[in-house]
């Protein structure tokens, strides 16, 4: 039986564990990293990257088959249109492969030693692996629990046959002519217009009254139009109870206790993901918990000592920027540093059509904490770039304290508004006043200009509305 010793051990190597690998061996500490599956974890493999070239390569093809339709008032015209899913799914594969190969070599560079296979506690400060090359007993002084999560499993609707999760629905060759989707949140909305834009007819049951629930109803109803538009059957307040009697169709009772049957190829269920803490001896060593998720402090230290846990295994938001903030903060802490969890906000985004990007504290939130604000949108209805890329839905919204003009949230929803999440969080960590936003020249034309604008407004001083 093989036996390593080191300084650090991570368990897993998703954004969390292989920012923390990374972070660690540049600072000079003798790091191993286990990692069950691919370096990338969730994220790269079946995740973020995934989804967005899902996602990218519909949006393509919709915009083409609007051409097609003659539905574009720019003069383009196409003559025809198909979408090879297989080949969308092996180019997806291509950019995966290249982004797990990038993180492999990475961590070779910052000489973390890989160790491939699945590690189980023997004790806190002791793993073992099931390599391809026997058993490896690895021992450590520091433990970092990176092991993220899973999609959860309705127990009326196990997974298998029909019944998808997120990581099938990323590598189906074949476009369901019908998927419902059961969960109305991030994945379910992101994936079921994705599918709708390639040409699958998608109805989407979400158990809340609204979709997104962690959204304000002002930032989704673009979505919600856009949604309608392009037909996709939304039914919420609804319950999915089970597949029908042939298993083709799914059996949803409907807000006002109806019953309804909708045909179905494929079901994709997501309505969230759990930590991932089963079998691997996390259980016997009897860590505190947060609900189902590992307890940490504002270090990411668990109740063990010398044990971190960072990531998805920690809770929401379940976002790879957090884990690897997450990562790179607890190898510094490692290595001798001082540091804490400082962050004043963790931007979040929803890559819908339009998209939703919110960063610090929306209107309601705000006053909830006791602030008297001071709120403004400006609508990409009056910027002229977004009027030349054809998407003057959504609007930029800011929020600000009303006595010092503090910038206490800013959030957006429109197309391409992923990309204003940086604005939007150095602001916030910068501690920006209203006046540093109006007061800074935004280039023209770009859709950046209505962030400045909503600025003004909110001061009083709106230029172009
Ligand atoms: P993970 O990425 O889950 O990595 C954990 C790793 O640990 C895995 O590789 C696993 O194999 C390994 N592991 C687990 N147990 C063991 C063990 N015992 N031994 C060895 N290895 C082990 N987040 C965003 O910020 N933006 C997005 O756009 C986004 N899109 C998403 C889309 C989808 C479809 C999904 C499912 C998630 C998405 N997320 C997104 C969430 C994001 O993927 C996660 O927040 C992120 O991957 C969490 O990172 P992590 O390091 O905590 O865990
Ligand atoms: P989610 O929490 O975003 O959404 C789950 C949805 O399912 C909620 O709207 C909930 O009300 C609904 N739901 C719960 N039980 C239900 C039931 N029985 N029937 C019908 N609806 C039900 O979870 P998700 O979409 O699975 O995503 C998981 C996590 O992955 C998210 O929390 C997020 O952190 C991360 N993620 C992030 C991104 C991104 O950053 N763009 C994208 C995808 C996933």
């Amino acid at each position: 039986m093989k036996e390593i010793v080191c300084k650090l051990l991570v368990i897993g190597a998703g954004p969390g564990g292989y920012v923390c690998a990374i972070r660690a061996g540049q600072l000079g500490i003798d790091t191993v990293i286990v990692e069950a599956g691919k370096p990338g974890g969730t994220c790269l493999t079946v995740g973020c990257i995934p989804s967005k070239a899902l996602i990218h390569a519909a949006e393509e093809f919709d915009a083409t088959q609007k051409m097609l339709a003659g539905k574009n008032p720019m003069g383009v015209r196409v003559e025809g249109a198909s979408i090879d899913l297989a080949k969308t799914i092996a180019w997806k594969d291509g950019i995966v492969g290249r982004l797990t190969a990038g993180v492999s070599g990475l961590l070779q560079k910052a000489r973390v030693k890989i160790v491939h296979g699945r590690a189980h506690f023997r004790d806190g400060k002791t793993v073992e692996v099931e390599t391809e090359t026997g058993q490896q007993i690895i021992r450590a002084e520091t433990v970092v629990i990176a092991t993220g999560s899973d999609p959860v499993e309705l127990a009326n609707l196990p997974f298998g046959g029909r019944v998808i999760s997120s990581t099938e629905a990323l590598s189906l060759t074949e476009l369901p002519k019908k998927l419902v989707v059961v969960g109305g949140g991030y994945i379910g909305l992101e994936l079921g217009i994705a599918f709708s834009k390639m040409g699958s007819e998608v109805s989407v049951v979400e158990a809340t009254p609204q979709v997104l629930p962690l959204y304000d109803a002002e930032l989704v109803r673009p979505v919600m139009r856009k949604l309608s538009e392009s037909g996709i059957r939304l039914l919420a307040g609804a319950k999915a109870m089970a597949l029908a009697d042939n298993g083709e169709a799914l059996i949803v009772e409907t807000s006002d206790g109806r019953r309804e049957t909708l045909p179905a190829d494929r079901v994709l269920v997501t309505v969230g993901r759990r930590p991932r803490t089963a079998g691997s001896g996390l259980e016997e060593l009897d860590l505190d918990r947060a609900g189902p998720y590992l307890r940490i402090d504002d270090q990411c230290r668990t109740s063990m000592r010398g044990i971190y846990a960072i990531g998805d295994v920690t809770g929401e938001p379940m976002l790879a920027h957090r884990a690897m903030a997450q990562g790179e903060m607890v190898a510094e802490i490692v290595a001798g540093r001082k540091r804490g969890w400082d962050k004043r906000c963790i931007p979040a985004i929803c890559f819908t059509d339009p998209e939703i990007v919110t960063v610090g504290l929306s209107p309601v939130e705000a006053r909830a904490q006791g602030y008297e604000i001071r709120t403004a949108q400006f609508p990409f209805s009056a910027n002229g770039r977004a009027m030349t890329m054809l998407s003057e839905e959504g609007f930029v919204r800011v929020v600000a304290r009303a006595d010092t003009n503090l910038v206490l949230g800013l959030q957006a929803v429109g197309v391409g508004v992923s990309e204003l999440s940086a604005a939007f969080a150095l602001a916030i960590e910068m501690g920006a006043r209203l006046e540093d936003i109006a007061g800074t020249i935004h280039a023209h034309p770009t859709r950046s200009e209505a962030v400045m604008e909503a600025a003004l407004k909110a001061l009083g001083n709106a230029l172009h509305i």
